[in-house]
């Protein structure tokens, strides 16, 4: 990448729909504000982006500590009931032929929700700072984001295979706790905050206007 300033859409006057990609000239004042093709509201960054961006991350992040500590299943054996958080059920898959279901249910559960509420609150934090250092770097994290926010229901696919191995044993059954609402929360709260996030952001010069045309 070249240190050189590029001209940017905005800086040209022009935008690019979101929806169909068509190039359009914004006008100067608050004239035109939607695509003469497709009709989609034209901005050259999205709306209070950071702001919306940031309300979700942290909403998410909240929503993780309940996820965490309610439990998400209850397993029924003619012995009595148990329930279990996430952790305990990591606990418990832990064993010699089990293991790796335990290291995939921690991973997708535990870390990788986390892990992108935290690659999301780096993006923002730079781009609020204005940084200009490792641009492409961050805009693969943005990419990254985005790829895994597809496979964000991984987890809950895990935990319903898990359960179904439960199943297929006699005399016991599963049911899904309270804690499995407030996690499928964190999967949507986050997948909308990263679809807040203006990448063109990080591209943004500092001293370029920030809450420019929306
Ligand atoms: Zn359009």
């Amino acid at each position: 990448m070249s240190t050189a300033e590029p001209a940017s859409a905005r800086s040209l006057g022009l935008a690019g729909c979101e929806a169909c990609g068509l190039v359009v000239r914004l006008p100067a004042a608050d004239g035109m504000d939607h695509c003469p093709r497709c009709g989609e509201r034209l901005h050259s960054r999205r709306p209070a982006s950071i702001e919306r961006s940031w309300a979700l991350a942290i909403t998410a992040l909240v929503l993780y500590i309940p996820a965490n500590l309610l439990p998400v299943m209850t397993t029924n054996t003619p012995l009595g009931a148990v329930s279990d958080t996430i952790m305990q059920g990591v606990v418990e898959l832990w064993s010699p032929t089990s293991w790796p279901l335990a290291i995939v249910v921690f991973v997708a559960s535990v870390t990788i929700p986390l892990g992108k509420l935290i690659a999301l609150a780096y993006l923002l934090l730079t781009v609020q700072r204005g940084s200009v250092q490792s641009n492409g770097q961050r805009v693969r994290l943005y990419r990254l984001l985005k790829f895994i926010g597809r496979w964000s229901m991984l987890d809950v696919f895990v935990d319903t295979f898990v359960v179904a191995l439960i199943q297929l044993r006699p005399l016991m059954w599963v049911e899904p706790g309270a804690g499995v609402i407030f996690f499928a929360g964190v999967v949507v709260v986050t997948m909308l905050a990263v679809n807040s996030f203006d990448p063109r952001l990080i591209w943004d010069l500092p001293h370029q206007e920030r809450h420019g045309h929306d």
